[in-house]
């Protein structure tokens, strides 16, 4: 069972402010919607100590009484923005607190012309609370985790030469939908060949092909919370330079992954990673971060990067994710997800990585 209540307590604590809005429209803050009160559709939310109040509409009538039945709820029928002015005038409420990066400035604008209260900006306030996760949500996570797991063994039984890209995600996608994901953590990444030089590739319509690299960057959404995993397999025997890359990368994603424990800092995490392929010779190839936070988004906080201002603590989940990418040939990346504990981490990714594989 999640305690909602406590994360309404916390959340009130770490703004020390009387109220707090969540607005969510097409998606724009489903995350703070959902972990504040497990509603999973759209509108708005007025937080504040006394009550929590959701204002939606008709679409979401049935709903509401599924998902959050002891909530106070308001069906509106015009637009949210009047709804939300209209609301807030009609109660003295001296002080809101808004999450100013998931909020248009817009929006935000018409709220200051229009209402009485104090607006004060923060970031991302309830984000900050995602960040460590409670014991059901390691659970959801793990479970994301053995999913996506599964998915990709049953996929590469079936990965032949001469499939595209585009055909390995579709069907890999189904498999993960058949076998009980909500839906994709995020737009599934199968690259081949020279195309998993691209760490944020599109599949296309590339054909596998002898001695290819294949790099499968691949999650799923269970019970809303997502996995993410980075494997790579070489399509028959691998050229002797994908197998060195992929040594350095990995040997990189386990100095990551052995300096993970509450009280390190993200960029040392980083570091420690970076500094093997670094030593490699190979630092202009790994340009974006170790890792980030995983739960209900694919990337939140806390972030491993020579830039991360965070420090780790025990129930964070994170990635471990370190690559090397070659233009013109391909790319390695080896992305475990872990939990942070006092003395080191949970890895909760446990397909093998320990050598490159070779499939079809
Ligand atoms: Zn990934
Ligand atoms: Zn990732």
């Amino acid at each position: 069972m999640i305690d909602y209540k406590k994360r309404i307590t916390s959340l009130l604590e770490r703004i020390e402010a009387d109220t707090f809005l969540v607005f969510n429209l097409e998606g724009t803050d489903s995350a703070s919607m959902y972990y504040l009160t497990g509603f999973t559709g759209e509108g708005a939310l007025i937080i504040s100590g006394s009550e929590t109040l959701l204002l939606t509409d008709s679409r979401y009538t049935e709903q509401v009484k599924r998902e959050v039945p002891e909530i106070a709820s308001k069906k509106i029928t015009g637009n949210y923005l009047d709804a939300v002015v209209g609301t807030i005038n009609s109660k003295s409420i001296p002080n809101l607190v808004i999450g100013s990066s998931r909020i248009s400035h817009y929006f935000v604008e018409t709220l200051k012309k229009r209402v009485e209260t104090v607006i004060v900006s923060m970031k991302d306030p309830v984000q900050e609370l995602r960040k460590v996760k409670d014991p059901e949500e390691i659970k959801r996570i793990r479970a994301a985790v053995n999913l996506t797991q599964a998915s990709l063994s049953e996929l590469i039984e079936g990965i032949k030469i001469g499939m595209t890209e585009r055909q390995v995600a579709l069907r890999l996608e189904f498999i993960m939908r058949e076998k009980g994901a909500e839906k994709v953590a995020f737009d599934l990444i199968i690259a081949a060949g020279e195309n998993s030089a691209l760490p944020h590739y599109r599949p296309k319509d590339r054909k596998l092909r002898q001695g290819d690299l294949l790099l499968c960057d691949i999650g799923a959404q269970v019970d809303g919370y997502c996995s993410d995993m980075t494997r790579v397999f070489s399509i028959g025997e691998p050229p002797t330079q994908a197998k060195e890359i992929y040594n350095i990368v990995l040997q990189a994603n386990r100095a990551g992954r052995d300096q993970v424990k509450a009280g390190a800092t993200g960029i040392a995490v980083d570091g420690a990673a970076r500094r093997v392929i670094t030593d490699a010779g190979h630092a202009d190839h790994f340009g974006h971060g170790l890792g980030h936070g995983v739960g209900i988004e694919v990337h939140e906080s806390p972030r491993l990067s020579p830039l991360s201002k965070d420090i780790l603590e025990a129930g964070m989940a994170a990635t471990i994710e370190p690559g090397i990418y070659l233009p013109g040939f391909g790319g390695v990346r080896i992305e475990d997800l872990v939990i942070v504990t006092e003395e080191g981490c949970d890895v909760l990714t446990s397909f093998p990585s320990d050598c490159l594989a070779q499939i079809g």
